[in-house]
């Protein structure tokens, strides 16, 4: 039985699916709050992103279906910039556009598809549905008109606020309760938004600006939608009145999951979502993320750098899915390292022939344990070392990689190509000694091959006048690259 930590119930709980039948009739339903499309997403989102892919694996692995929704943000989550005298809130997509000259739609097109690469590249299952906001603007105004009529929201010059007073079971998933009003005020970030009753207020409907690119006719003028009601209005649609899970980064439990939580149960009067999963923030070097820092890596900055993408996987596989998790460039490489090892001794696997029941067995139990990862990677090391047949280990491992995601079965191909990636360095001084060697000075020449040799390469010269270069590692032979020099 999966047991899993629940932010709602603020303990780990067993997970019982809505429909008991889930297993083979009606899926589980999954709602990842999705990315807003102005930029190349990091490597911080891409964590919490791997970590509901892991949670929809290892539904899937115990047997659940499972439609999983993860929708695009390309409108309304807007952002403060400014400093304490002049602040202000701008939509990054819109921003992003007058800046490069080209239309908020081509900027939300441009970054879904880097998106959406960069998942395929990490190996994340793409989603059952990836609904845009802007495509959901009229489930959104339906729900607002609901809440107004239901006395939940208020009208002020063309923008509609949720009347956080009106909802007594505020604050249930963060403990930012009505109560609690003090600790509220000072968690709401500096609001810029005057006319509203009360601060802890939050926009639904926001009133356009005259000269906004992106704007909708609603009951109440010209605007766009808030953050907030635009998850509510996705999941509700695809998900319906109540589904099983929810997830995101542990920054979006307050406010955006609250206010998701106020606005959709004081619409349809029902529970929202039954299992709320957070997954903690990644840092880099010890220190939150930002642009000023120049720490804010993506996916690219990782392949830029030699890295080949599933190696952040492996990483994330390390750390458990709520710690806090600590991004260095040595970690990625150690992850890179265990991982092309892992891929081979996979690859000198025979074909897989009845696995290994005892790991089996404790793998299920590691990762229904609350997704203890960390913990189901150490039995699959255990089990490559056991005295178990190659066939068993492949059979077993195979199975184990359909929650790792690592794409083991296709190990030849990554093989192949961080191979193929001879570091610069290491080129230049295998040049320098074939230089040295034509001129017949091989002791110098020997000399560069020991320095080689410290930086992880092996070269072999061969009677043919090519010559092996090997990782220093154990490698099977059919992984060697030759590299023909003349
Ligand atoms: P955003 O595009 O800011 O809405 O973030 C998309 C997802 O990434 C949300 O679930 C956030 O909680 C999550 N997220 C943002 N920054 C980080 C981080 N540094 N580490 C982990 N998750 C993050
Ligand atoms: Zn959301």
């Amino acid at each position: 039985m999966l047991k899993i930590y629940n932010t709602l119930a603020r303990k780990i709980e067993e997970f019982r699916p809505i429909d008991p039948s889930a297993s083979s009739g009606q899926a589980v339903g999954i709602y990842t709050c999705g990315p807003t499309v102005y930029r190349e997403v990091h490597i911080g989102n891409f964590r919490t992103y791997i970590g509901a892919d892991i949670l929809r694996r290892v539904l899937m692995y115990n047997g659940f279906r499972v439609v999983h929704i993860k929708n695009i943000t390309d409108v309304g989550h807007m952002r403060n910039i400014g400093n304490a005298h002049h602040r202000q809130q701008i939509d990054p997509i819109i921003e992003e556009a007058l800046k490069m000259g080209k239309t908020p739609e081509e900027i939300a097109a441009h970054f879904t598809k880097i998106y959406l690469e960069d998942e395929k590249k990490l190996n994340i299952l793409p989603a059952t549905v990836y609904p845009k906001a802007t495509d959901h603007i009229k489930e959104m105004i339906e729900i607002i008109k609901i809440l107004i009529s239901k006395g939940f929201a208020y009208e002020v010059g063309g923008t509609v606020y949720f009347d956080v007073k009106k909802f007594k079971n505020y604050g249930k998933l963060s403990g930012n309760t009505l109560s609690k009003m003090d600790n509220l005020l000072k968690a709401v970030r500096v609001s810029l938004e005057t006319d509203k009753k009360d601060s802890i207020d939050f926009a639904l409907w926001k009133n356009a600006e005259k000269d906004r690119l992106i704007k909708w006719d609603s009951p109440w003028g010209e605007g766009f939608p808030g953050w907030h009601i635009e998850c509510s209005a996705m999941s509700i649609k695809y998900l319906g009145d109540t589904f099983d899970i929810h997830t995101g980064g542990e920054d979006l439990v307050f406010p955006h999951h609250e206010d998701e939580i106020a606005q959709s149960e004081a619409a349809t009067g029902k529970k929202f979502a039954n299992y709320w999963v957070h997954s903690g923030y990644l840092l880099v070097d010890n220190e939150k993320m930002s642009r000023s820092k120049g720490n804010v890596y993506t996916i690219s900055d990782l392949e830029k750098k030699g890295s080949d993408p599933l190696s952040f996987r492996y990483l994330t596989l390390t750390v458990h899915y709520k710690s806090k998790m600590n991004f260095t460039f040595e970690a990625l490489s150690a992850a890179q390292t265990a991982l092309n090892n892992l891929r081979e001794i996979v690859l000198a696997y025979d074909a897989p022939k009845i696995g290994c029941a005892e790991y089996e067995e404790r793998f299920l139990e590691a990762i229904n344990d609350d997704l203890n990862i960390p913990k189901a990677l150490a039995i699959v090391w255990e089990l490559v070392k056991s005295d178990y047949p190659n066939s068993a280990k492949a059979e077993t491992l195979f199975k184990f990689d359909k929650v790792l995601g690592l794409d083991l079965e296709n190990a030849k191909n990554y093989i192949k190509k961080t191979e193929e990636k001879i570091p610069e360095n290491v080129q230049e001084l295998i040049v320098q000694r074939e230089e040295l060697r034509k001129k017949k000075r091989y002791h110098l020449a020997d000399q560069i091959r020991h320095k080689i040799k410290k930086m992880g390469y092996e070269i072999q010269d061969n009677d043919d006048g090519s010559m092996t270069i090997k990782k220093s590692t154990d490698v099977p032979l059919d992984n060697i690259l030759r590299y023909l020099v003349f």
